[in-house]
């Protein structure tokens, strides 16, 4: 147990006891602050607006395979092979290409511990991404032992992929992109990534994390927009790529974020090292089921998110007409660009039972819920304005 290579031996205390200590990284990592749940409100009906979840749930079908489901006494297939082939039917790829996970944060670990870390010459690896963003991103690069390169976002509140791009260096390995992003909204358009896509050296991946891809598909696009291609399909855009993976989920659209269910798309040149990093048996036989059956029964989750997306545009419209400037939206949920009062917002939103994702002092992510929510939501957005 000695610590043969390192010139300083362990820091003891007084009593000379070693105490158990977790990597230095830890010292830097931010823990993950998850949505909290709504506060109890006399007299009100408590929503959570914290999550991005889907309100109204899975759909019959879906719900009628959890409820069926008794072989927990099993373990899953390691491969997902039922899902693998539903989803190669459905999204046109073949099986091999893709990579399931819990969730698409499990298969973005599988993809950080497969090509991001520390090297033997202690030097780390840099992963560059757009902040604000995901806030699961700096944990996870730091857990893997590279080095965040964090790239402000662009005024509009989407990724900056000329900055991103420039931010790019010899160490640089991963490369990640968040469209729509989480916290803000926007998405990338196609011509915007293939221009992204030209200028990034091949040897290096490019993630494109489109956790709230349905959102987009479903929502009608400004002149901007279309005149830019349209918005970025990662799986279009990997079938030109080798360097390209496509991170998605189960977790938003078709309501099983509590399944832990997700998936990449990439090429065998890198899917390969996937099936290495991944761990084994994440994804349950329940949740491998119930995605199968989503799968099956995309119409009527496509008819859930036509729902939410008209919802989302009824809020947008209502907030703007009210003068609030907040960026074009193309997920789940609004970002009010709050800054030093996002806090204050939050405080104001739990007071009448709504959680909302306070992001202090930069702003506030509110989640489409319910219509009830919603008008609420929109209710106190006018208080707040009045307040000032
Ligand atoms: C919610 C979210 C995910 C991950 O969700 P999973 O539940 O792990 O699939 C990934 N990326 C972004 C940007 C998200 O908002």
């Amino acid at each position: 147990m000695s610590p043969e290579n390192s010139s300083e031996p362990p820091a003891r205390d007084a009593a000379g006891h070693r105490g158990i200590t977790p990597r230095p990284v830890f010292d830097q990592l931010p823990a993950y602050a998850a949505g909290k749940p709504p506060k109890v409100v006399e007299g009100l009906r408590q929503f959570k607006l914290s999550s991005n979840e889907n309100p109204l749930g899975p759909v019959p079908a879906v719900a009628e395979v959890i409820d069926a489901f008794r072989d927990t006494h099993l373990y899953p297939d390691p491969l997902s092979t039922r899902l693998r082939e539903a989803l190669a039917g459905q999204l046109e790829v073949p099986a091999e290409d893709i990579v399931t996970g819990a969730g698409s944060l499990g298969a973005l670990t599988q993809i950080l511990a497969a090509f991001a870390g520390q090297n033997t010459d202690g030097v780390q690896d840099e992963v560059v991404y757009p902040w604000r963003s995901f806030e699961a991103y700096p944990i996870v690069v730091g857990l893997a032992g590279a080095r965040s390169v964090q790239v402000p976002l662009s005024d509009d509140g989407g990724n900056d992929l000329e900055a991103m791009a420039a931010a790019i260096t010899e160490r640089t390995t991963v490369v990640l992109l968040c469209s729509p992003n989480n916290p803000t909204g926007p998405a990338l358009t196609r011509d915007a990534v293939e221009a992204f896509l030209a200028k990034v050296p091949e040897h290096v991946v490019v993630v494109l994390d489109e956790a709230y891809y349905e959102f987009c598909r479903l929502s009608e696009l400004t002149e901007r927009e279309r005149a830019e291609g349209g918005l970025a399909e990662g799986v279009s855009l990997y079938r030109e790529h080798l360097n390209l993976v496509v991170l998605r989920t189960f977790s938003k659209a078709a309501g099983l974020a509590g399944l832990r269910v997700g998936y990449s798309i990439a090429h065998p040149e890198i899917t390969r090292s996937l099936r290495v990093s991944a761990t084994p048996f994440a994804v349950s036989t329940l949740a491998e089921s119930a995605s199968v059956a989503a799968i099956a029964h995309q119409e009527e989750i496509d008819e859930q998110v036509r729902w939410i997306v008209a919802e989302r545009e009824r809020i947008v419209a209502a907030l703007r007409e009210d003068g609030w400037q907040i960026p074009t939206t193309r997920a789940n949920f609004v970002w009010l660009p709050l800054g030093e009062r996002s806090a204050a917002f939050a405080q104001l939103a739990e007071e009448h039972a709504l959680s909302v994702r306070a992001f202090h002092p930069e702003g506030v992510r509110v989640s489409v819920g319910p219509r009830e929510a919603n008008d609420r939501f929109l209710e106190i957005c006018r208080h707040f304005r009045e307040r000032v």
